[in-house]
């Protein structure tokens, strides 16, 4: 198949938003973000047999490429204008790229973001490239380096689940024995199907510090209170786990260490001043507060337990590595 007739069988469907004037077709695409919003952009790469499993499903690689991108978005309390997708096949697989495009075209259409160009070439390894564009309101973007002492520190969702769903996919035999199916399947949905936080983001844009969790709280958290020359407390106890990641931790506490440096949450880690009422639908649990009373980028736990090194960690990529 060439390449024309590949984008234009897979990867040209028509523009949905006003933002978008000139979709795929032409030499570029026209974005016009609303009157007086910032462009932001974020861009990820993902390669097969490193960044997922090769075994995973063509829709759900479709719907992580694009999730990924859109929570660096979200992270920034930016609204998706629409996306470029740049493919590296190493062959022309009919059924694979009809279930690729038919999962980035259902993600797409979730969160409400064109396709609007890219590129497709050959290449030794399955690798995507997706970058993002979206707007916020200009002054109020979600930033990492606006967090103050005093501030409580807060989590969307739960964390962890996407460690112990590697776990699942990559080392069954680790998964604990307690594990039912059902719970299986939630961890694995989790690590394949993560939900960007477009909404909360929106939402706290203006009122908050923050970033999205992609490398592992710790880790995370540690970018955070660098950014801001801060250092924090966090309480264990408080850290929001599903209930497959609890039964997890009930029969092998020590995978504690997973869930708080195992990347691949996308949820946000956010900073939020001490007036600021949170609303139920932003989903958000207080683990901790910001202060100023230890060295920048340390983090100490409320009963003072000991907490994994700080940097976070991905199993599957340091193996793939
Ligand atoms: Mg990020």
């Amino acid at each position: 198949m060439q390449e024309f007739d590949l984008i234009h069988r897979y990867f040209d469907w028509p523009a949905t938003h006003r933002e978008v004037s000139v979709a795929v077709g032409d030499d570029a695409a026209i974005l016009t973000p609303p009157p007086g919003e910032q462009l932001v952009v974020a861009t990820d790469m993902l390669v097969a047999g490193r960044h997922f499993p090769e075994s995973t499903a063509p829709d759900a690689i479709a719907h992580k490429a694009l999730a990924v991108n859109l929570s660096d978005l979200a992270a920034m309390g930016a609204t998706p204008l629409g996306f470029t997708l740049s493919l590296g096949l190493p062959e022309t697989d009919s059924a694979w790229l009809e279930s690729f495009s038919v999962g980035l075209r259902a993600a797409a259409d979730r969160w409400g973001c064109d396709l609007v160009g890219g590129d497709t070439v050959r290449a030794p390894q399955l690798t995507l490239s997706i970058t993002a564009f979206g707007s916020v309101a200009r002054g109020t973007a979600i930033r990492r380096d606006g967090a103050r002492a005093g501030d409580r520190l807060a989590v969307t969702g739960t964390v962890g689940d996407a460690a112990l769903g590697l776990v699942v996919a990559l080392q069954p035999d680790q998964v604990p024995s307690g594990l039912n199916d059902a719970d299986r399947a939630y961890l694995l949905d989790r690590l394949d199907r993560p939900e960007p936080r477009l909404a909360a983001g929106q939402a706290l844009c203006g009122q908050a510090a923050g970033l999205d969790i992609s490398d592992g709280l710790l880790q995370d958290l540690g970018h955070l209170l660098d950014a801001s020359g801060l250092s924090a407390e966090i309480d264990l106890d408080a850290i929001p786990l599903s209930p497959a990641a609890r039964r997890w931790l009930d029969a092998r506490p020590a995978d504690i260490d997973r869930v708080l440096g195992g990347g691949d949450d996308y949820e946000l880690l956010l900073a939020l001043p001490p007036g600021l009422a949170l609303e139920p639908a932003w989903d958000l649990t207080v683990i901790g507060r910001l202060d100023e009373a230890g060295p920048v980028g340390t983090v100490r736990e409320r009963a003072g337990r000991p907490l994994p090194g700080r940097r976070g960690y991905n199993h599957f990529r340091e193996e793939g590595a």
